[in-house]
């Protein structure tokens, strides 16, 4: 307690008084400015002042003043002998807490105990609303720094708050919300299924859901996004808030995506493999005995026979040779053995060797375009089938024309590029993709619809890339296959030694 008292007496009697009643008291009597001050800028608080009213150089009104500066809530009440009524109520007014005559201090406890009271309660008051904002700023902060978007809205979807990130998001002004509708902003397909996810929830099915959906922002772009949703309980009004926690899962989706296609792969080359191994079964199974029959079926033509016997005999041949083609075009070269690479001229070589003849009887001109500079990379033998596969379908799209096959080669940089370009028929607009599947084609009962595709997959598996471009009609109707290569292995070609 602090007194401010000219009167050492005095100030020894309110001590008095206060002890007798109860109080354990630390005091000290100051008498003029400079020690109210000094008293007050201590760290440790004062819990309460008691001033006479008129010093001579220091009244109460100038201490009451000095403590208002300071802006410390410390109770202040005037003891005086010589305060009259006009007096007092000014330094009520002025914000002195009670006044006590000195002749009656039997007031002066209960004051004191009241003002006490008053204080600790102001002081609660104040630390409550200090924490009350300081977690008012703390929901602000945390909803609006988060870094998923974030809203309520009311159960029909109405706008009540959201955060600057589902603002940015959404590409909304952050205070242009009120009056939109979040469901608004979902895809009309997805909306649906938020409905009833909604609904079930605000029946009390579900505390809360959530779902990907596709999420719209005002310029028109769309993103994939996940909503979580749950009802808010806090509205006394019994109300239901609902509250939307908003991410965009673009880089999620993107990834997932990814994966995916890199199963597929994974799954189309182990399937690749697959059919190799059964490729290479087959045609040992089969050749064998079709060598065999196309020997019977050539001795039992150089027979004598009924004409009907050399009839049917044709028919055999005939299908003999259509099985053939078969294994030919999709089997015969599919042998992998481990470790055995041909160079690329060699295979090119081979491939136009194989079907010499056959161009010769239908005027078809093979014409290589590749030198020596492709012997430097080498490859495994399936790579006969591809070339096979593709030189014969440029034949025979020109079975019924002739005309010309180019067959190019060239070496640049990390990859090798083959072309085999011809001026047959072309492909139709709406079979490019279909041709290669499997099992398409258009040539009826003498194709397989294989070619093309085992052709893309022993490319794609030896991690090349093959393109395709056709024209059906004017004079640069024909097609181009295109097959690029990464060189794996090089010869060693000699170089030359600089000295
Ligand atoms: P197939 O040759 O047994 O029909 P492919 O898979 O080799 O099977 O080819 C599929 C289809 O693609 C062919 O039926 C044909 O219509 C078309 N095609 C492929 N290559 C050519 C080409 N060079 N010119 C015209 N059409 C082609
Ligand atoms: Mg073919």
């Amino acid at each position: 307690m602090l007194i401010i008292e000219d009167y050492e007496e005095d100030a020894l009697l309110l001590a008095r008084h206060l002890t007798r009643g109860g109080y354990k008291l630390d005091w000290r009597r100051i008498e003029t400015a400079i020690d109210l001050k000094a008293a007050l800028d201590e760290a440790e608080p004062w819990d309460l002042i008691i001033a006479d009213y008129t010093l001579p150089s220091f009244g109460a009104r100038d201490a009451l003043a000095l403590l208002q500066q300071t802006g410390l809530d410390i109770p202040f009440i005037i003891v005086s002998g010589t305060v009259d009524e006009v007096s007092a109520v000014n330094a009520m007014r002025a914000g002195a807490h009670d006044y006590v005559l000195k002749g009656h201090l039997e007031r002066l406890m209960p004051a004191i105990e009241r003002e006490l009271a008053d204080s600790a309660r102001r002081k609660e008051r104040l630390a409550t609303e200090l924490e009350l904002k300081l977690a008012q700023q703390r929901f602000s902060a945390t909803f609006n720094q988060a870094a998923v978007g974030m809203a309520h809205t009311t159960t029909d979807g109405n706008f009540l708050l959201a955060n600057r990130r589902l603002a940015d998001l959404l590409m909304v002004d952050p205070s242009g919300f009120r009056g939109l509708i979040l469901g608004d902003f979902i895809l009309p397909s997805d909306r649906v299924t938020k409905r009833a996810l909604l609904n079930e929830m605000l029946e009390g099915k579900r505390s809360g859901f959530r779902i990907e959906v596709t999420l719209l922002r005002t310029d028109g772009a769309t993103f994939p996004a996940q909503l979580t949703v749950s009802a808010l309980t806090y509205d006394d009004r019994g109300e239901s808030t609902l509250l939307w926690v908003i991410e965009d899962i673009s880089a999620r989706k993107a990834a997932e995506r990814e994966t995916s296609e890199l199963m597929t792969r994974l799954i189309n080359s182990e399937r690749l493999a697959a059919a190799g191994r059964m490729a290479n079964t087959l045609a040992h199974e089969i050749n064998n005995p079709l060598e065999a029959l196309t020997n019977i079926v050539y001795l039992l033509q150089t027979q004598t026979l009924s004409s009907q016997a050399i009839e049917l005999l044709d028919v055999a041949a005939r299908e003999l040779e259509r099985v053939g083609h078969i294994t030919r075009s999709t089997l015969s070269f599919y042998r992998k053995v481990p470790g055995r690479t041909l160079d690329l001229h060699a295979i090119l070589d081979e491939v136009l060797q194989l079907f010499a003849s056959r161009a010769q009887q239908h005027g078809v001109e093979l014409l290589p375009r590749y030198n020596d500079s492709i012997r430097i990379v080498r490859y495994d033998p399936s790579l006969r089938q591809v070339f096979a596969n593709v030189v014969g379908n440029a034949l025979e799209a020109m079975e019924q024309s002739g005309g010309r096959i180019y067959i190019r080669g060239r070496v640049s940089g990390d990859h090798v590029t083959v072309t085999v370009a011809d001026n047959g028929h072309g492909i139709e607009r709406e079979h490019m993709r279909a041709v290669f599947e499997p099992f398409f084609t258009t040539k009826g009962e003498k194709g397989t619809g294989l070619g093309l595709w085992v052709t893309r997959g022993i490319v794609e598996e030896q991690g090349g890339v093959l393109q395709l471009r056709s024209c059906t009609h004017g004079p640069k109707h024909g097609t181009t296959i295109r097959i690029r290569l990464p060189i794996e292995s090089r010869d060693n070609v000699p170089t030359a030694i600089v000295q």
